[in-house]
């Protein structure tokens, strides 16, 4: 029955809102991000580099002029634009034995973008490359990223396989010392991180995970020694194993195909459905990367992501899920389908998502056999709270007969013991466990980078922000710690597209230095007063309340602080004007030549 709000709809929005709140509810839990379980101490094995750990190796100790700590696309892009600025001796310091970042650990089967790639992957012009499909897959990535390095020579010098534990600035060297876990020392000038905001792995919050008799692993180190098979699937060791997925997010979706394909039996424990769209994925056609004009991908990422900020466009160049879903708020709002015109633009949008979600809703049922099983993996929120998913396979996997869904209700599973998995108080058997259960977010900058960052008056970064909140300018750069430089989103932008945010950092990175470089200076640091103005300015354009991209209303998550109000403002939110604007910002910024807000300090002469 349709709500005089909404008389086109076929839906009832006032029965929908409450059906969210109540999943919202079910789920809520006072302990939050809290809940979770560390890769560390007893769990430590769950972090451990299964791809390419390598063997000890002596000590470095160099000087260098930038080190890069992390080599994704973060740490690739600031590598390759401060190459371009001049800077010849860049270093990355990667922990994976590989470069390549979360495509180096994210190597499980079925992995693959879920934005379009040509968007997605980075320097594609430079590189005079177009990749194979639309959406490409992790061997495919985890090569472009290679190619990067190997076109800006990053390669050769990247130091693979190590952490970096520490760094503090020396006023008096003018330089950083960073250290590692293999005993080096590195001078560096400048500094930039690029750990990325997913990298450390998280455990379901349960007991008896260390009791488990069978294999177990998270899904970022995933153990083809036990499974058979590669990131293309074909898990030829699994035909006799009865295995658990635990999670049902955006890496559970690619996974379970696959494993379903491979195992005597599959159990997937379910807390709460992913919303799971058309994928729609196939093979570049020659004739139209024949065609492309220079400039392509450049014009691509803006459009995608103008889109997909709600500025309509004359044409919708990638026309994927991201897109139509918000070109069809704005045609709902334009046309006045259900008098839109009339109503405040919240509504209108609430109204729009609601009827993609009823879309997505609708999908399971045409997709899934059983109807008590597709009930259960139908999404109740609002599209946005989570991950949206896109996979033409993930769905009809629960058709077959050697594929369980444990829906838990929202409670999640309850323990592990020696034998299996409980959930609903009752005992699943299984030969193998992997956790799809996610990454730590919303944890202390330093615990996810994992190491301490120490700046001239030896606070470390956490001990800053902890006292006071997150302080920068532009998310990038902060009192105290003079020639070191942040690439990340927190008061920075939120982009749909993150290699289109990283690009940007990188350039703006490299444009600082380039700068410094030509004008004789050695050193630039903000000033407190531009990062108090900048976090109010994040902070009075935090809209939703979490400091993320959920709103408080929406089921608990990552995306929402685990449906948890924060404790204090949204310091770490990204800005809320949105990325266009952030991205209008910090150009003009830096093409204005004035530099308001930092100080340098020039280069003492040589004697
Ligand atoms: P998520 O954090 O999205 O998912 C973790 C899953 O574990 C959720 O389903 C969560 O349930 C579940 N979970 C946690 N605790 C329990 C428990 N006690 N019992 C049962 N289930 C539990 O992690 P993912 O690795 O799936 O995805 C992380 C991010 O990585 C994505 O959001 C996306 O940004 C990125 N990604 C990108 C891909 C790409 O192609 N570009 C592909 C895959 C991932 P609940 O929802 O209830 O919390």
């Amino acid at each position: 029955m349709a709500d005089p709000v909404a008389p086109d709809m076929d839906f009832d929005p006032v029965a929908l809102r409450r059906r969210y709140a109540d999943e919202r509810a079910k789920r809520l839990r006072s302990d939050g991000k809290d809940q979770y379980l560390e890769v560390a101490g007893r769990y430590a094995e769950f972090a451990k580099d299964r791809f390419a750990p390598l063997a000890d190796r002596p000590a470095i100790d160099a000087l260098v002029d930038a080190l890069v700590v992390g080599g994704g696309f973060g740490g690739l892009l600031a590598g390759a634009r401060l190459r371009d600025a001049g800077l010849a001796d860049v270093r990355i310091v990667e922990k994976g034995g590989q470069i390549g970042g979360t495509w180096y650990w994210n190597q499980y089967p079925g992995a693959q973008c879920d934005i379009e790639s040509y968007i997605y992957l980075p320097l594609l012009e430079e590189l005079g490359v177009v990749p194979s499909e639309r959406y490409a897959r992790a061997p495919e990535i985890l090569a472009h990223a290679q190619r990067i390095a190997e076109r800006y020579g990053l390669s050769d010098t990247a130091v693979l396989g190590t952490e970096v534990t520490s760094m503090e600035w020396s006023d008096k060297a003018g330089r950083w010392t960073v250290h590692t876990d293999r005993g080096d020392r590195f001078e560096a000038r400048f500094v930039v991180t690029a750990t990325g905001p997913l990298h450390r792995p998280k455990l379901p919050g349960v007991q008896g995970i260390e009791e488990f008799a069978g294999q177990a692993f998270h899904t970022s180190r995933w153990d083809y020694g036990y499974t058979g098979g590669g990131p293309e699937g074909g898990l030829d060791r699994l035909a006799t194993t009865r295995v658990a997925v635990i999670g049902t997010g955006a890496t559970a979706v690619q996974i379970v195909p696959h494993l379903a394909e491979a195992a005597e039996h599959l159990f997937v424990f379910q807390r709460t459905p992913s919303p799971v769209d058309v994928r729609g994925n196939r093979p570049t056609d020659p004739a139209w990367s024949d065609a492309l004009d220079p400039g392509w991908q450049k014009e691509r990422v803006r459009n995608f992501n103008a889109l997909v900020s709600g500025v309509p466009q004359d044409v919708d160049l990638v026309a994927d899920g991201w897109t139509t879903l918000i070109g069809r708020m704005m045609e709902i709002y334009r046309d006045g389908t259900a008098g839109a015109l009339d109503r405040p633009f919240e509504e209108v949008l609430e109204l729009a998502n609601m009827e993609k979600m009823e879309e997505i809703r609708a999908r399971v049922d045409v997709l899934v056999a059983d109807p008590g099983v597709a009930e259960a993996l139908k999404p109740y929120y609002a599209m946005f709270c989570k991950r949206p998913c896109f996979h033409d396979e993930y769905l009809t996997t629960f058709n077959r007969d050697n594929v369980t869904l444990v829906d838990t209700d929202g409670r999640g599973v309850e323990r592990i013991t020696r034998d299996g998995v409980v959930a609903g108080g009752v005992l699943y058997e299984v030969d193998c466990i992997v956790y799809a259960t996610g990454f730590e977010v919303g944890t202390g900058y330093e615990r996810r980078a994992g190491f301490a960052v120490r700046g001239r008056d030896g606070r470390t970064l956490t001990e800053k922000w902890d006292d006071g909140g997150m302080r920068t300018l532009h998310g990038t750069l902060t009192h105290g710690y003079p020639n070191l430089f942040v690439l990340g989103q927190s008061q920075a932008a939120w982009t749909a597209n993150y290699t289109q945010l990283l690009d940007e950092g990188a350039r703006h990175i490299a444009a600082i230095v380039s700068h410094m470089q030509s004008g004789g200076l050695a050193t630039i640091e903000a000033t407190e007063a531009a990062e108090d103005a900048w976090a109010e300015e994040i902070v009075a354009n935090a809209t939703n309340g979490t400091g993320g991209i959920g709103g408080t209303d929406c089921t608990p998550g990552y995306y929402n602080n685990e449906g948890q109000p924060l404790d204090g403002p949204p310091w770490g939110a990204s800005y809320g004007k949105g990325s266009i604007e952030f991205f209008r910002t910090t150009k003009a910024w830096r093409e204005s030549g004035t530099f308001e807000g930092v100080t340098f300090t020039p280069q003492t002469p040589a004697i």
